[in-house]
């Protein structure tokens, strides 16, 4: 089994297809949250996904597009951003969005947001932080987003070794614990603005994260049409 594994997407419909594309024949195409937010298109965005059958979870900026308390905690680009996304969306992507889970086991990995221990908010960015986390799986492998940055934290022998992918890594699990970060489809924050994602074969325990350019100009053009930020538009040229 091959599946796209795909994070923080945000409303960036040219990502998105430039991955799927990268991804090719897969079995499937797992999501981590953050489907909407700081983007143009959610409605386009959420077609495809659920066009595909895409299974995941909620992210901050989904649940806040639902009318969720968590826009109370986004800073004022990102309140911005949700609040002409919750004027923008159609019921049915509305629908769609308020009956993500929160977290989703899926071939015995635990997909997520943030972390296993808060899946919605807490940022995974210390080893401490990965420690907990990793502690808490359900089984050996975590798949989380949230953070933008591509990222492998892997226990070994009551440590754990961190691993900073790029286009192409691969790892082999070989039975380890592992909480997985395939960086962000529509919202790249580790200064590429490839678009990223991951490709992962749950019985061979291997991943292999991806890096995939993408029309930025065309996405930018169409949040210029919008109300939205201009400073959202001009982060995606460079990754940050
Ligand atoms: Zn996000």
């Amino acid at each position: 089994m091959r599946v796209a594994v795909l994070s923080d997407i945000h409303s960036n419909l040219p990502a998105l297809e430039a991955v799927l594309a990268a991804a090719g024949d897969v079995d499937a195409v797992w999501h981590l949250g953050d489907v909407v937010g700081y983007g143009p298109e959610p409605d386009a965005v959420v077609d495809r996904l659920r066009g595909i059958g895409a299974l995941g979870v909620r992210g901050n900026h989904d649940a806040a597009a639902v009318g969720g308390v968590e826009i109370e905690w986004f800073n004022p680009d990102a309140r911005r951003a949700i609040e002409w996304t919750m004027g923008a969306v159609s019921p049915s992507t509305r629908a769609w969005l308020a009956e993500l889970p929160e977290r989703r086991t899926l071939e015995g990995c635990e997909l997520v947001h943030g972390s296993p221990r808060d899946p919605t908010w807490e940022y995974v960015t210390s080893l401490p932080v990965a420690r907990a986390n990793l502690a808490l799986l359900g089984g050996r492998t975590g798949l989380h987003g949230h953070t933008h940055i591509p990222i492998a934290w892997v226990e070994e022998d009551g440590r754990v070794a961190v691993l900073g992918p790029s286009d192409g890594s691969e790892l082999s699990l070989r039975g380890r614990r592992a909480l997985l970060n395939p960086g962000s489809v529509g919202q790249p924050r580790d200064g590429d603005p490839a678009a990223s994602f991951m490709l992962f074969e749950p019985e061979q325990e291997r991943v292999t994260w991806r890096r995939v350019p993408y029309d930025v100009d065309a996405v930018q053009e169409r949040m210029a049409a919008t109300s939205l930020p201009a400073s959202l538009a001009a982060r995606l040229s460079v990754g940050l």
